[in-house]
C-alpha cells in the first residue's frame, strides 16, 4: 500500500453494550457503503456480519467477522464486535488489532455496563473513539443525558458534532453543527439520500448552545481558531475538523453523533466521522516487538518496504470449510504462498491466499501490506494471537492476554465410533478461541470443556451439534471453584531415597499464607546458600507452582496465596534437581494442609433491567440465588438493579428472568472475583 493509500485506510470497531444496535448500525453502513444491496434486520435474522446460524437464531454477535466497505475514497475495515460478557475475549483482541472505534450507545439506556467495560478496554490499548448515540427515535430517548453520562464516568471531553432536530416518535433528522446545516435522511425507507437545508429557527438556540462547546473546545486547542472565534469571524470548517482530528486521535476529545439506525437516520455523518477524526494506521504509535527470547526488541514503522510482520486475531472456517485466519499486517509486505515464521511456535508455514473479505464477496489479492486487515487461506499450524514474520527478521509480538475459564461441562459422544471426530472438532473450536479450553479430568478420566460462561459453552455445544454434526452427551454446567490458605503455615519435607541408581537427598521448608484478593501466586524465595544456583532456584518455584495446581481440599487450583521458600538443607554429594523439587513439593503441600484452605468460587458483577413492575418478584428470586444488590435505579419505566452474584446460582437465570419479566427483563455480567464460599448466603449451591 502507498502512503497515500494508507492515510486513506481505517481500521476500525463498532462497540456496544449489548442490544444498543450494533449490528443494525453495521449493516446500514454496508448498505449506504454499496456492499450489500438489500438491508437485512436483527430481528429477522437476515444480516450480514451476524453470520452464523446461531447468531441469527439468538439476535445476538457472537464473533467478530471482519468486512471492508468504501467511503469517500477511504478504505474501512470493520470488526463486528460481540457485546455479551460471555465473549469479551472477542472484544479484546479486536480492541488489539483496530486504530479507533464507534461506540455506540442507546439514547434511553445511556452508558450500560457492557458498554463501560468495552470503553475502558480501549482506553487501556488507547484506541480514539468516536460516539454514536442510536435509537433517538425511542421515546424517553435524552441525546444530552448520554452526553452527560460519557463525560461523568468517562472524565472525557465529549463534542456534539450532530444533535436530533427532536427526540423520540419525531425524531426527523440531525442537525451538523461543524457545517451548520440540518440534514434530512429521505422518506423512502432506505434514507439512502442526505438532503442538507439551512438549520430551522426553531432550533438555532438549542443547537447555538451545541455548537458552542464545539467551538470552545476547538478554539482552545489552537490559537489561529481561537482568533478567528473571538473575533466573531466564523471558524472555518475545515479549521474545526483539521483541530477535531487532531484532539481525537490524542484521545482529548470524544466527537458524539445522533441517529437511529433502525429509521435510517444519522450513519452517513458517522461514515463522514470515521473518516474525519478516526486514525489511518499511519496516525498510531508504531507497534513494539520483542525478540524470540522475550527482550525488547524493535519498534516497527507501518511501513510497507520494511520486513514483514503480522498479528493473527481471529479464526474462522468459511462456508466451503478453509480455515481463514484473519491478519493485522504491522508492516512490510507479504505476497501470496509466501513462506512465512510463526514466531509464537518456531516454525515456518505457508501463508496461501491472500483474500479480503467483503459483506458478500471476497476479493483475491496478489499481496498485501502495512496497515491492512486481510485473510490469509491455508495457514495450517497458526492459531488466534500468533505473530507471523518475515523469517529473516523474527519478532514477537505481545500475546493475548486470555481471561480465565470459569465454566466447565463433561461432553461426551453419543456413539463411541465419533471419539476421533470429536477430538478433532474440539482442537479447532479451540484454534479459533483461545478463552475455550478443553482437559481430561485426571481422576475420572473424563474429557471437559472449560470457557466464559454458560452461553459461551452453550453456542460451543450447539455449534458441535449443527456445524460439525456429532452428536454428544454434555453433563451440568460446573464452576471452576478455586482453593486460598486462610492461615499461614509452614512445613519442612526431605526427600532421602536411592532413585535412578543413586542416593539422593534435598530438604526444604516452605511457608505459605494468604495473600489479597486478586493477588494470584506471590512467590519469595529467602534461602540464603551460594550453593544453590539460579538453575536449581527456578526449579523449586517450577514445582511449587506445579503442586499448587491442584489444593489440599478438593483438588482445585490454589490461589492468592504467598509462598515463601525459607531454607533448606543442600548436600553438594547427594542433593540433585530432582531431590529439591520432590522436597518443595512436598513442603508446600504439608503446609497447606495446616493452613485452613477455604473454597473460594466466582463471583459476578451484574446488572439486571427489568420492567417497574415486576421488580418485586425479580429481587426476591435473586435475593434466593444469593444475589447482594448493590444500587437501584429507575430509567423511564424500567428499574435497573446492580449487585453482586455468585457464578454458580446463575446457571438457567436467563429462563427464569424471562419468565418472571414476561420475556422483558435482560441482565448482563462480568467476572469481578474469586471470593470464600458462603454457604449461608446461598453460595457454592453447584457443588
Ligand atoms: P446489538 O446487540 O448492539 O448488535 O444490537 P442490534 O443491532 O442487534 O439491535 C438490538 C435491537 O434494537 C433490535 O431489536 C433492533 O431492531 C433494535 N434497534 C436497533 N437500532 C435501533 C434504533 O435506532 N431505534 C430503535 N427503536 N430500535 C433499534
Ligand atoms: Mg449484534
Amino acid at each position: 500500500m502507498s502512503k497515500d493509500a494508507l492515510q486513506r485506510t481505517r481500521n476500525i470497531g463498532i462497540v456496544a453494550h449489548i442490544d444498543a444496535g450494533k449490528t443494525t448500525s453495521t449493516e446500514r453502513i454496508l448498505y449506504y457503503t454499496g456492499m450489500i444491496h438489500r438491508m437485512g434486520e436483527v430481528d429477522d435474522g437476515t444480516t450480514v456480519t451476524d453470520w452464523m446460524k446461531q447468531e441469527r437464531e439468538r439476535g445476538i454477535t457472537i464473533t467478530s467477522a471482519a468486512v471492508t466497505c468504501l467511503w469517500r475514497k477511504h478504505q474501512i475495515n470493520i470488526i463486528d464486535t460481540p457485546g455479551h460478557v460471555d465473549f469479551t475475549m472477542e472484544v479484546e483482541r479486536s480492541l488489539r488489532v483496530l486504530d479507533g472505534a464507534v461506540v455506540v450507545f442507546c439514547a434511553v439506556g445511556g452508558v450500560q455496563p457492557q458498554s463501560e467495560t468495552v470503553w475502558r478496554q480501549a482506553d487501556r490499548y488507547g484506541i480514539p473513539k468516536i460516539v454514536f448515540v442510536n435509537k433517538m427515535d425511542r421515546v424517553g430517548a435524552s441525546f444530552a443525558n448520554v452526553c452527560a453520562q460519557i463525560r461523568a464516568k468517562f472524565g472525557v471531553t465529549a463534542v456534539p458534532l450532530t444533535v436530533p432536530d427532536r427526540e423520540g416518535a419525531l425524531f426527523s433528522g440531525v442537525v451538523d453543527l461543524v457545517d451548520w446545516k440540518l440534514l434530512r435522511f429521505d422518506e423512502d425507507p432506505s434514507g439512502a439520500r442526505v438532503t442538507r437545508e439551512p438549520v430551522p429557527a426553531a432550533l438555532i438556540p438549542e443547537c447555538e448552545l451545541q455548537r458552542k462547546i464545539l467551538l470552545e473546545t476547538v478554539a482552545d486547542a489552537d490559537e489561529a481558531a481561537m482568533e478567528a472565534y473571538l473575533s466573531a469571524d466564523a471558524v472555518a470548517p475545515e479549521k474545526i475538523r483539521e483541530v477535531l482530528r487532531r484532539l481525537t486521535l490524542g484521545c482529548k476529545v470524544v466527537p458524539v453523533l445522533a441517529g437511529s439506525a433502525l429509521k435510517n437516520k444519522g450513519l452517513q455523518p458517522l461514515l463522514d466521522a470515521v473518516v474525519d477524526y478516526l486514525p489511518s494506521p499511519i496516525d498510531v504509535p508504531p507497534v513494539t516487538g520483542y525478540t524470540l527470547e522475550g527482550e525488547l526488541s524493535e519498534k516497527r514503522q507501518p511501513n510497507p518496504q520494511i520486513p514483514f510482520s503480522a498479528f493473527a486475531f481471529k479464526i474462522q472456517d468459511d462456508a466451503f470449510a478453509n480455515q481463514l485466519t484473519y491478519v493485522r499486517i504491522y508492516s512490510g509486505t507479504v505476497r501470496a504462498q509466501a513462506q512465512v515464521l510463526n514466531a509464537s511456535r518456531s516454525r515456518k508455514e505457508k501463508l496461501g491466499r491472500i483474500v479480503r473479505m467483503y459483506a458478500n464477496k471476497r476479493e483475491e489479492l496478489t499481496s498485501a501490506s502495512a496497515g491492512d486487515i486481510v485473510a490469509a487461506v491455508g495457514l495450517k499450524w497458526t492459531k488466534t494471537g500468533d505473530t507471523l514474520c518475515d523469517p529473516d527478521h523474527p519478532l514477537l509480538f505481545e500475546k493475548l492476554e486470555l481471561p480465565e475459564p470459569v465454566v466447565f461441562v463433561a461432553i461426551e459422544p453419543k456413539l463411541k465410533a465419533d471419539e476421533g471426530r470429536l477430538e478433532d472438532v474440539l482442537g479447532r473450536l479451540a484454534t479459533e478461541d483461545p478463552s475455550f479450553l478443553v482437559r481430561t479430568d485426571p481422576e475420572t478420566g473424563q474429557r471437559i470443556i472449560c470457557g466464559m460462561g454458560e452461553l459461551h459453552l452453550e453456542v460451543i455445544v450447539t455449534r458441535i451439534l449443527d456445524d460439525y454434526k456429532v452428536p454428544v452427551h454434555v453433563g451440568k454446567p460446573q464452576v471452576a471453584y478455586r482453593e486460598t490458605p486462610s492461615a499461614t503455615a509452614s512445613a519442612e519435607a526431605a526427600f532421602d531415597k536411592p532413585f535412578a541408581g543413586r542416593q539422593q537427598y534435598a530438604a526444604v521448608t516452605v511457608g505459605v499464607g494468604p495473600a489479597g484478593r486478586g493477588a494470584g501466586f506471590v512467590y519469595e524465595d529467602r534461602w540464603v546458600n551460594p550453593k544453590v544456583n539460579e538453575a536449581l532456584r527456578t526449579a523449586i518455584r517450577e514445582s511449587i507452582r506445579d503442586a499448587l495446581s491442584g489444593g489440599v481440599l478438593a483438588g482445585y487450583p490454589v490461589t492468592d496465596l504467598r509462598a515463601e521458600v525459607r531454607g533448606g538443607t543442600f548436600d553438594e554429594a547427594l542433593t540433585t534437581e530432582m531431590a529439591l523439587r520432590a522436597a518443595a513439593s512436598t513442603a508446600v503441600r504439608d503446609a497447606l494442609r495446616k493452613a485452613d484452605c477455604v473454597l473460594m468460587e466466582p463471583v459476578m458483577a451484574i446488572e439486571i433491567t427489568a420492567p417497574k413492575d415486576t421488580v418485586g418478584d425479580v429481587i426476591g428470586d435473586f435475593n434466593a440465588r444469593g444475589g447482594k444488590v448493590i444500587d437501584m435505579a429507575l430509567q423511564a419505566d424500567v428499574q435497573l438493579v446492580k449487585g453482586t452474584i455468585p457464578l454458580g446460582n446463575t446457571f438457567g437465570y436467563m429462563t427464569q428472568l424471562r419468565s418472571l419479566t414476561q420475556g422483558r427483563g435482560t441482565y448482563t455480567m462480568q467476572f469481578l472475583r474469586f471470593e470464600p464460599i458462603d454457604r449461608e448466603k446461598g453460595g457454592g449451591k453447584n457443588l
